[in-house]
């Protein structure tokens, strides 16, 4: 897709100038806090009828969002968690799916509990390796369903191969975005069919907002959507579409912050005696550095590590004083979890342990603040 205005300048203006030009001049979108509108004629609409379907505030974020990623339409769900109901609900009875075997601990709770009992399966597979994904293919698998870099242990997956594997299996390649952001990646681009957001994150960026993004790769799956989102009903409100298109004009430069406190921090923590591993994606130790260079135009901002011992990790959680112990991630906010309680909490333990999600793992989200005083917090918690 061509695209007339750069990233930076997209994340304010989206495809074009023009169709963000509102009433009196007002530079923001306003808030169209309504539900309804009244129609001209009989048989006619200014465009816009009832707010489940579309609104004007809304649907400025939606352009924004569909043409930071390539996308034919994104549409603005309540939370990450709806844009992904909504992408199953594409899917029929007996649709089988290959997924990241790390994925947000919400999804596999979805995918294993409402997901199951409506006679969907799943296989958990590392899909950094294209063997083991093509091996779990079966007649049934209809989507291979990716996180690239995975929650939380950062592994990253070749988006080419994957797309390869799609076409040669007729499966559609669905990818799970937010941990780069459409900023630092475009997974359409490398040939996924649907790609989703949980706008909460990145997109939104103040630990203010809950949004998510279900972002169509072409024509047909788009009105599919489209349809399914004004008949299931979990749309972002006018004033949250507000809060989370402001978050976006900023996307770019709180991204290059945020990534630039993280490479610190992670250089920091390799060297500290009482860390015993560090997963960050922008590390040339990392086994995806490669691959993430290839298809992402960055690493972000989202950092793992293994504490000496349990100890360590829960006076690390409980001493840090100017990042919060807290869920959610890639606000300008320094934020730590414990992914074993917290975001991986429901999904069993053995699965947990031997993906590494253990009582020493951490998970830290790095914010905005000045690099000095962030690196001051973790020295004064980890002594
Ligand atoms: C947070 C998150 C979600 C869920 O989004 P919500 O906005 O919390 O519903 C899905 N996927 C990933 C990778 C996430 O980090």
């Amino acid at each position: 897709m061509r695209h007339q205005y750069n990233l930076e300048t997209r994340c304010i203006h989206g495809e074009d100038r023009e169709s963000a030009d509102h009433a009196f001049g007002s530079i923001p979108v306003p808030i169209y806090q309504a539900a309804t509108f009244s129609h001209p004629g009989i048989g006619e609409s200014t465009g816009y009828n009832y707010t489940r379907e579309s609104n004007p505030t809304r649907a400025e974020l939606e352009r924004v969002v569909a043409s930071l990623e390539g996308a034919v339409d994104a549409v603005a769900c309540s939370s990450g968690m709806a844009a992904i109901g909504l992408c199953l609900e594409l899917f029929g009875a007996g649709a089988h799916f290959v997924c990241s075997q790390d994925l947000y601990g919400g999804s596999v709770r979805m995918f294993q509990t409402i997901g199951q009992e409506r006679k969907r399966t799943f296989t958990y597979v590392s899909t950094a390796d294209a063997d083991l994904v093509e091996k779990a293919i079966t007649e049934q698998t209809k989507a291979l369903y990716i996180e690239t870099p995975s929650n939380p242990t950062m592994q990253i997956t070749d988006l080419e191969q994957m797309s390869r594997l799609a076409k040669k299996y007729n499966l559609f390649l669905i990818v799970d975005n937010t941990f780069l952001s459409p900023y630092f990646q475009n997974p359409i681009e490398y040939g996924a069919d649907l790609v989703i957001h949980s706008g909460t994150k990145f997109l939104g960026g103040h630990n203010d907002t809950l949004a998510g993004f279900l972002c169509a790769g072409n024509e047909e799956l788009a009105k599919k959507i489209r349809y399914l989102y004004k008949t299931t009903g979990a749309c972002l409100s006018p004033f949250d579409s507000f809060l989370v298109l402001r978050g976006i004009k900023t996307l770019s430069v709180r991204m290059e912050a945020q990534q630039k406190n993280a490479l610190s921090i992670a250089k920091w923590l390799k060297n500290h005696k009482k860390i015993r591993n560090v997963f960050y994606v922008g590390l040339k130790e990392h086994p995806g550095y490669e691959i993430n260079r290839k298809q992402a135009r960055g690493f972000g901002s989202m950092i793992s590590f293994e504490t000496d011992t349990e100890e360590t990790a829960r006076k690390v959680l409980e001493n840090v004083k100017l990042i919060s112990y807290a869920e959610s991630l890639g606000g300008v906010e320094s934020l730590i979890t414990y992914p074993m309680l917290q975001t991986h909490g429901d999904v069993p333990k053995e699965v947990r342990e031997r993906l590494g999600i253990t009582e020493t793992f951490l998970r830290l989200s790095v914010g905005i603040e000045h690099i000095d005083d962030l690196i001051a917090d973790l020295n004064q918690a980890l002594r």
